[in-house]
């Protein structure tokens, strides 16, 4: 199943004829807006029989509503860094991180706050006119229920779904949480496709394209930890929430992002995220 929120955060499943038939009635109507994917994926055992049928029917046009970010307030974003032989050999030859030539193994992890999530709806704003802003094409797990201590043989049962995801990077000397942070530097959507429909992550092959030209293109395969060692090595340091989401890593291709650009990442079976960039006007605060 394919699932998103659109217009005021309303839960949609898509349907026949590229529509998206609203299912928010099916939850409580106590629950905030932008938690009812969390409250969705929480309740998924009860609810994903009765949602299923409504994937065969007819709603309404998906072009004549708003998709929003399909997972606007899991509790914690861990990414992957240098978890792909080709992008760390690229970030070698552009400097950006020639006196640290290490790989995942080395890094394990960095966590992005989920304020810099955003939806198809929105744009990514580079923040700084004199800063290099690049794109990262990854694949998004999101958390299907409380991950602690799992063994990787079992992790990709923990996984909820796939989704798009772009890991918007300032490059720099600052900390990494601090360069991937920003505002709108986490775009995901337009929907989250439900592991049923996904027996074998490492098969997804993601290209990236700005403006038309082709900029990354790879295989998850290709990752250094793959999404279950993902899940296996941050559930040893931290609980991982149903919804929480993980950027599994980006392969190679990052390039710097203009005013102006359009940036659309596909991977093979997930509907493609398309975005546009804009240059913020304000002036980076003294240090
Ligand atoms: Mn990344």
């Amino acid at each position: 199943m394919r699932l998103s929120l659109f217009d005021d955060y309303r839960l949609g499943v898509w349907g026949r004829d590229e529509t998206i038939v609203d299912i928010t009635d099916l939850l409580d109507a106590v629950v905030r807006p932008m938690d009812r994917m969390n409250a969705l994926i929480e309740r998924w055992d009860e609810l994903s029989s009765v949602i299923a049928p409504a994937q065969h029917t007819v709603g309404r046009a998906l072009d004549t509503v708003t998709l929003r970010a399909p997972q606007p307030r899991p509790t914690k974003i861990v990414g992957a860094p240098a978890n792909h032989a080709g992008h760390q050999q690229e970030m070698i030859r552009d400097g950006g991180f020639a006196d640290r030539p290490d790989t995942i193994e080395k890094y394990a992890g960095f966590l992005k706050a989920p304020s810099s999530i955003v939806g198809p709806d929105a744009t990514i704003v580079l923040p700084y006119p004199d800063r290099r802003v690049d794109h990262e094409a990854e694949l998004g797990v999101v958390l299907g229920r409380r991950a602690r201590h799992v063994m990787r043989h079992q992790a990709l049962d923990y996984v909820f779904g796939y989704v798009p995801l772009l890991d918007i990077t300032m490059r720099g000397d600052e900390d990494r949480p601090f360069r991937k942070s920003f505002d709108t530097f986490t775009p995901i959507g337009p929907a989250i496709v439900t592991a049923d429909e996904i027996a074998d992550p490492s098969l997804l092959e993601l290209q990236l394209h700005v403006n038309d030209e082709l900029r990354q293109q790879g295989r998850v395969a290709e990752l250094i930890y793959g999404v279950a060692r993902l899940i296996e090595v941050y559930s040893a340091a931290m609980t991982l929430e149903a919804g929480d989401i993980i950027a599994t890593g980006t392969v190679e291709g990052v390039s710097r992002l203009h005013d102006g650009d359009r940036v659309r990442l596909t991977i093979s079976g997930l509907p493609p995220l398309v975005i546009g960039v804009t240059a913020s006007e304000h002036v980076a605060p003294a240090t």
